[in-house]
């Protein structure tokens, strides 16, 4: 009897180790500067299925400001969210500052300039087609993260869009979206947007992630808002960089993506 549970057991083991492998070969973590961790997984993109989608009954007593907010992630000069470009030839729009903190490191490029200078060209476009879009940016640390999205709650919005640039190896590549799990329609948007600029020809599209939690902005957002972070390309890989920061990248993404805001506005929110 003792004999048969310890095989027994020894075969629960090898089970769990086999799954643990598994996991882990499908799952990258990657330290960033100043201890900020980015994780995101390798596994191959799943068919999403497009689902009639039901409509968010509201149930906050907060009168809507906005239709949407478009969220510059990060904060202004934020440590760890920077790629040094000392002794590099790089490309760059004059509009994307080279920035030198003074802390003998030399020159980088923050990734706030970049998510900046898409969300404002995103947010203009959306008010030019008659969109209520309010543009939230940070200049530090309070309005950061989990406080994003309490800022956002007071405003109430059918939606609330994050933009962000990523940091891994320096051949990385590819954008995707971020969707909160078990939000249909976080899920729905998340796909929308990214099928939305599949076609740029200048930044690969990689399969959207669910927000496991440590996405501190999407945990904070309301029920009566649906909530998408968008990472639009690897900030890390300078051939990308070169890329996410150009007017033509910029354009063509803000074009494309407020086109598809307004059709999803108009469909399902309205
Ligand atoms: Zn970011």
């Amino acid at each position: 009897m003792l004999t048969l549970l310890i095989k027994k057991f020894k075969k629960l083991c090898t089970k769990l180790i086999v799954a643990c492998l598994i996991i882990a070969s499908f799952t990258g973590t990657v330290q960033a500067k100043d201890n900020q961790y980015i994780k995101f997984y390798t596994n191959e993109c799943q068919e999403y299925m497009r689902y009639q989608v039901e409509r968010v009954v509201d149930t906050f007593n907060v009168t809507r400001q906005c239709e949407v907010v478009i969220r510059v992630g990060e904060y202004q000069g934020k440590a760890g969210k920077r790629i040094y470009v000392n002794s590099q030839k790089i490309n760059i729009p004059n509009d994307i500052p080279v920035r030198n903190d003074g802390d003998g490191k030399g020159f980088y490029i923050s990734e706030w300039d970049i998510n900046l200078k898409e969300a404002e060209a995103l947010t203009k476009k959306l008010r030019a087609q008659g969109v209520n879009a309010v543009l939230q940016v940070s200049y530090n640390e309070s309005t950061d993260l989990n406080a994003a999205g309490r800022i956002s709650n007071k405003s109430n919005p059918y939606l609330y869009i994050s933009l962000h640039h990523n940091y891994f190896n320096s051949d990385s590549e590819g954008y995707f979206a971020m969707y909160n799990p078990n939000d249909k329609l976080s899920k729905y948007v998340a796909n929308r947007l990214s099928d939305s600029i599949k076609d740029n020809g200048m930044v690969k599209q990689r399969c959207n992630q669910q927000n496991t939690g440590y996405v501190g902005e999407l945990n904070s957002i309301h029920s009566g808002t649906t909530p998408v972070l968008l990472e639009l390309g690897f900030f890390s890989n300078i051939s990308e960089l070169e890329k996410i920061c150009s007017d033509k990248y910029v354009d063509y993404v803000s074009t494309n993506l407020s086109k598809e805001i307004v059709d999803i506005l108009n469909t399902d929110y309205r």
